[in-house]
């Protein structure tokens, strides 16, 4: 079914849809809701918690709109018998119009915190008696939630057929409900039961196709290159560092260079804490491949590391040689395609970017290894996708978070794994306070110093909403107070709707010491390397996973001098005392996940591909024993018929969701 076909679909929508990267009406199906709101389950507004959505029943006390610089904020003061708290919407003067002074209302929206105080930024106001569960997808620019419902609606009523392809006997055998149904429950669910329901009939589908689709058994050998690996080859590397390797980034180095002697192709996993130094690993590895005369790709999950990435592959290996491509979305077309024709033209030997490596267009020459960095940021059809571009390429991945086995195995197939278990010498451990409102004078002062100091400070502010226009406000109000703090230091500040160019600038000046404060969206979170960065201060800490705690507190603690890093929350929950209580990576993402379950980990949120962003709330931890049990039952016996219909479903299953799947 066409987008077009859609009652509400006009040019402006259609494309809205289509930059969404949606291409057809049944694709909307797939697009799983991020979270739903339980209308029925409402809060008290004494009760409200800071990175929550909650619904609320409260009057209104008062209404009031302001102009800061050109942005409209219109505030409404609502309470109920428990306390009052403040609505904020930006830049929707109409709302003003619509409060009534004196109604009483149900709010529901997300709760943060602004210095201190909590805050509700542009909650959905309803009718007092709305009941209910529904169900909220990821924001599409342009497509308002209740339109956006609205055509999945529509789709669901066309009666496409939806034909199952999880076999019956699979069915009845792990008790799960029909697709169909299971479909409709997820968007339109009727209640809490039925909902769950159909969670798990979808987990159980979507992991089992995944797991099945992604287990390639493991190339043999005779289909991989071999090289001339081991560290004699890279030993001219080794030694224009200005450092020693640790013993652990030898011995890691050493194992995956084995691999690459074989003509097996190497398929291992590199996990190491933050800073541990994966990076130079995988450079030596990709001059290793240089030297043997085969392209290599390094593949990072976002812009601002892949220029980083870029820049010091330029540094490092740039005098042994090699010629280092960057190629990333953002560049013009004439300078892409100048740098798809030094690809394919065998004029590149090395190719950083971002998932733009794997985009259609790109022709390697000759690509003997692909490195992807932060694996668990990136969606599996990205890796798989860029691994089908070479012959059947050397495949190093590397993680900083640590994944449990039976999860590396569904997401990743069979990989060897390898451990980076030691930090660089010297490194001291980040000093890690919670921080509550009322000492944050305080720590202004301690920031003064900082400066004074010559250090460089970060700021990071979450997410606050779907909408990147209130992220970057609230940021900015961050920005401005912090310059007003900071007499005499440069606050610079940087967020996701700024373009490529900007964003990199802004990084080049904070790396080069002209800006002292960087305030910001959680862009830096990954990889991004300035050692004169000391101190770390993270807005609304509570908002932040505990995994991505560590990794922004990972950006400081990477020179010599003694680096802090300053949560601001008012109540010390046991998630922030464990990061003040431990530096280490792999206790605290074990604690994450006994607490958030597998959802980040399987890293789908932030890859931006629509189709891959369900896997986040859909994925049930507690399913995996059973599904890579019944994957091993399949493989064991793929031409069994019950079998083989099996992996054809999940072969056009996955293909309909973009992902290709190599047949063992
Ligand atoms: P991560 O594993 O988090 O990707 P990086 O590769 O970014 O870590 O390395 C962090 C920092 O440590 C970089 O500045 C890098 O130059 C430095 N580094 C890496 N290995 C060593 C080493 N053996 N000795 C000293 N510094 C090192
Ligand atoms: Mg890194």
């Amino acid at each position: 079914m066409r987008l077009a076909e859609l009652k509400g679909v006009g040019k402006a929508r259609l494309e809205a849809l289509e930059r969404a990267g949606l291409e057809r009406a049944e694709q909307l199906l797939w697009r799983l809701p991020e979270s739903y709101t339980d209308y029925d389950d409402r809060c008290e507004v004494a009760s409200l918690a800071s990175g929550r959505r909650c619904a609320f029943l409260a009057r209104i006390k008062s209404v009031s709109t302001a102009r800061v610089r050109g942005a409209t904020r219109v505030v409404a003061k609502v309470f109920d018998q428990t306390g009052e708290v403040a609505c904020v919407w930006f830049q929707q003067p109409y709302r003003a119009r619509q409060l009534e002074v004196g109604a009483v209302q149900l709010f529901c929206g997300l709760v943060t915190r602004y210095r201190g105080v909590a805050e509700v930024v542009s909650p959905r106001v309803l009718p007092a008696d709305t009941h209910g569960i529904e169900p909220v997808y990821a924001p599409i620019r342009d497509i308002p939630p209740k339109t956006y419902a609205g055509l999945v609606r529509q789709v669901l009523d066309a009666g496409l057929p939806l034909e199952d392809d999880l076999p019956a006997a699979i069915r009845q055998r792990f008790s799960l409900l029909p697709q169909a149904q299971a479909l409709r429950s997820i968007h339109f669910p009727e209640s809490r039961e039925a909902l769950e329901r159909a969670m798990r009939a979808f987990s159980f589908r979507d992991l089992l196709f995944f797991a099945l689709a992604v287990r390639r058994k493991r190339l043999g050998p005779g289909m991989g290159f071999a090289m001339k690996a081991n560290l004699a080859v890279v030993q001219p590397f080794l030694d224009s560092l200005p450092y020693a390797l640790t013993g652990a980034q030898e011995r890691v180095l050493r194992q995956a260079l084995s691999d690459m002697e074989s003509d097996a192709p190497m398929a291992r996993l590199v996990e190491g804490d933050v800073g541990c130094g994966k990076t130079v690993i995988a450079l030596a590895l990709l001059y290793c491949a240089f030297e043997n005369g085969f392209q290599g790709a390094l593949m990072a999950p976002t812009e601002v590391l892949a220029h980083q990435h870029a820049e010091e592959a330029r540094k490092l290996l740039g005098p042994l040689g090699v010629r280092v491509a960057l190629l990333t979305g953002s560049l013009r077309a004439a300078q892409k395609r100048e740098t798809l024709r030094a690809i394919e033209a065998g004029e590149a030997d090395l190719i950083v970017g971002t998932h733009a490596l794997i985009m259609g267009g790109v022709q390697y020459r000759r690509l003997g290894l692909v490195v992807t960095d932060e694996q668990h940021r990136f969606g599996v059809r990205q890796r798989l996708a860029l691994e089908h571009k070479g012959q059947a390429p050397h495949v190093l991945v590397m993680s900083a978070t640590p994944i449990p086995r039976t999860m590396a195995l569904v997401l990743y197939g069979e990989m060897d794994v390898s451990v980076v278990d030691e930090l660089p010498p010297g490194r001291k451990p980040v000093a890690t306070r919670i921080v509550p409102e009322r000492k944050r004078e305080g720590l202004y002062g301690f920031l003064r110093a900082t400066v004074e100091a010559g250090q460089q400070i970060y700021v990071v502010c979450p997410l606050v909403e779907e909408s990147e226009a209130v992220d970057a406000a609230s940021a900015e109000r961050t920005a401005r107070d912090l310059a007003s703090a900071l007499p005499g230091a440069k606050v610079e500040l940087l967020h996701g709707r700024m373009k490529g160019a900007e964003k990199e600038a802004i990084l080049d000046r904070f790396a080069a010491g002209e800006t002292q404060v960087l305030v910001s969206t959680t862009v830096i979170e990954v990889g991004v390397n300035v050692p004169n960065a000391t101190v770390m201060v993270v807005e609304d800490a509570e908002r932040f996973g505990l995994a991505q705690l560590h990794q922004l507190r990972g950006r400081v603690g990477r020179g010599e001098k003694a680096s802090w890093c300053f949560l601001m929350a008012d109540r010390p929950t046991a998630r922030l005392r464990a990061l003040t209580e431990t530096n280490d990576g792999f206790v605290i993402a074990k604690k994450d996940l006994e607490l958030r379950g597998p959802g980040e980990l399987l890293g789908t949120r932030q890859s931006g591909m629509a189709d891959e962003r369900t896997l986040a709330l859909f994925s049930d931890v507690s399913l995996l024993p059973e599904i890579q049990a019944l994957a091993d039952e399949v493989y064991a016996a793929p031409e069994e018929p019950a079998h083989a219909a099996l992996l054809e479903a999940a072969r056009r299953a996955m293909a309909a969701r973009g992902l290709e799947v190599a047949r063992n």
